[in-house]
């Protein structure tokens, strides 16, 4: 696949039409988004990772789920994407490992625990980082920088 540019509030909307099903009736959602410049990206990649992190949230959310999405642009030619839920959390012991291939807590048969390692590579390619922060019975947000110019061919 070829990079071409893309509006990362355009691909995060069409993740969430992708998953729309699994979170109409659980999930109030809060889009917080700002206008961005254009990416140049490998969009089905991106979107997957989108997808992938949405999955993830709608997974952990119990009751009363709620769902926050918001873009920002640092000043230093990046921008931000943030996934943030308040559902379970993730146990500080396992913080390090989410991003590890195969590292997965869900029940054997539900999980590939792939979902996170791919995103991470994904990330990378694009010259970008991904960050979580979570606390354990309030919330998980993880948060993607990403060049504006990102060294994709
Ligand atoms: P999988 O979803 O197949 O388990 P992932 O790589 O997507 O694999 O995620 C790895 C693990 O990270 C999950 O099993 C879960 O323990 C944790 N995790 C990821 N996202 C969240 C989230 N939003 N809330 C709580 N735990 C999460
Ligand atoms: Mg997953």
């Amino acid at each position: 696949e070829t990079a071409y540019p893309l509006d990362m509030n355009e691909a995060l909307d069409e993740a969430l039409s992708m998953v729309w099903n699994e979170l109409k009736y659980k999930v109030k959602v809060d889009k917080q988004y700002t206008d961005l410049p254009k990416i140049l990206c490998i969009g089905d990649q991106i979107k997957q990772v989108f997808i992938n992190l949405l999955m993830n949230a709608i997974q952990a959310i119990e009751k009363n789920g709620r769902l926050w999405i918001a873009t920002g642009q640092h000043t230093e030619g990046e921008i931000w994407i943030s996934i943030r839920d308040n559902g379970t959390g993730i146990k500080s012991e396992y913080l390090e490992r989410i991003f590890d291939p195969f590292f997965t807590t869900k029940p054997v048969g539900s999980g590939t625990g792939l979902g996170l390692a791919i995103s991470y590579g994904i990330i990378e390619q694009h010259g970008g980082q991904i960050h979580v922060h979570s606390e354990e019975g309030v919330g998980t947000e993880f948060i993607i920088s990403l060049p504006l110019q990102p060294p994709v061919k």
